[in-house]
């Protein structure tokens, strides 16, 4: 009855249907994270039908900001006291839950603290192996991920039936949350209570200055800084160019700013529009956070510092003469 050529249009269309991906938000059950528009930018690219889970306490204005994002078909909302805390412990369950009832094809998380206690649980539960940390998507089973701290680039192809994936989110646009109207429905009912971990309290560090992972300016500063105080220096140009203030870890390892402030392998993964890096050597483990900044600017007194090499502008100067100068300019 087919050519060859409808045949194959008929088990690629059928294909597609029969794709479907679970992004698991993340939000503060009040707003999405960032992060949770990205992930859904990857889902859109993986193709096929797209539902999202959003589990919380209060979590509706969550689920209906993302209810209205474009190409989301279904919410699928959990509201229980377990849930406090976001734990692992309990998310873990619903997940598994959710996923025997509607049978995806790909589960999808921000590789956020959110996302990689989650997902490698969610993986080992399904008997299948997690794809981390993934930047780019080549289609449904093919993904791309970086390795050796950013060093190389891998292309995987993933040959488990259910592709369990934590998605980088500087790596992808942030799906904007409007166009849409997706059925808004509630996650299968179950005991999700962990008897392994209780949520007793969370301490949130507040800051009027813009979230490091979705700043469009960032300033950075490294040990050249030499003390938290001299860090100073460098909140007065942040408040010059709405930035945020980041730090290496050898920063962060001799007590100058605080730990969530740390860039690089293992810290968090940067990708603004600016990056002005300030006494900063341009470690491997430091340029794996932060060498897909758009414009890179470095401020180092040694000219031979490797940082030079992924900067787009360079000053070879004293940081602490360099920096007040162009706070004072601005
Ligand atoms: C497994 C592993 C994971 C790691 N993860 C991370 C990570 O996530 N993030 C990270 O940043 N690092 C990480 N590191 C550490 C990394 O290897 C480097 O040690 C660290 O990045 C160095 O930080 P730094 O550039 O601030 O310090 P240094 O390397 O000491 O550089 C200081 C720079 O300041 C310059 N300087 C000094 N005084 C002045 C001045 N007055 N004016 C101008 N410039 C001046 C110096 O010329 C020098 O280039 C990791 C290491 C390992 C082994």
């Amino acid at each position: 009855m087919f050519s060859p050529c409808s045949r194959h249009v008929f088990f690629s269309t059928q294909l597609r249907r029969l794709q479907s991906t679970l992004v698991v938000a993340e939000h503060n059950n009040e707003a999405l994270s960032a992060a949770t528009q990205n992930t859904l930018s990857a889902a859109k690219k993986i193709g096929g039908e797209v539902s999202v889970l959003v589990a919380g306490t209060k979590c509706g204005p969550a689920a209906e900001a993302i209810a209205k994002a474009n190409g989301v078909s279904k919410v699928l909302v959990a509201e229980s006291e377990v849930f406090k805390g976001f734990t692992a412990e309990t998310l873990t369950p619903l997940i598994l839950a959710t996923q025997n009832q509607f049978k995806f094809t790909h589960i999808l998380a921000p590789a956020t603290a959110f996302g990689k206690a989650i997902l490698p649980r969610v993986a080992a539960k399904l008997d299948v192996s997690p794809i981390t940390d993934i930047i780019g998507v080549k289609d449904a089973n093919t993904f791309i991920r970086t390795i050796y701290a950013g060093n190389a680039v891998l292309t995987l192809e993933a040959k488990d039936a259910i592709k369990v994936i934590t998605v980088r989110s500087t790596a992808f646009p942030p799906e904007p949350l409007e166009g849409g109207s997706a059925a808004v429905d509630k996650a299968p009912a179950g005991d999700y209570k962990s008897d392994l971990v209780q949520f007793v309290s969370q301490e949130l560090a507040k800051s009027d200055r813009p979230e490091l992972t979705s700043a469009k300016n960032i300033i950075s500063g490294g040990r050249g800084l030499k003390s938290g105080d001299n860090f100073k220096l460098l909140y007065d140009l942040a408040d010059k160019l709405n930035a945020a203030v980041g730090a290496s870890r050898a920063a962060v390892d001799a007590g100058f700013v605080a730990n969530d402030l740390q860039i690089g392998q293992t810290g968090k993964i940067v990708a603004p529009d600016l990056y002005i890096a300030v006494g900063i050597s341009g470690a491997i483990q430091h340029l794996a956070g932060m060498k897909d900044s758009k414009t890179i600017v470095a401020i180092n007194k040694d000219p031979e510092a490797p940082i030079f090499q992924v900067s787009d502008y360079g000053l070879v100067a004293d940081l602490f003469k360099a920096v007040p100068e162009l706070t004072g300019k601005l």
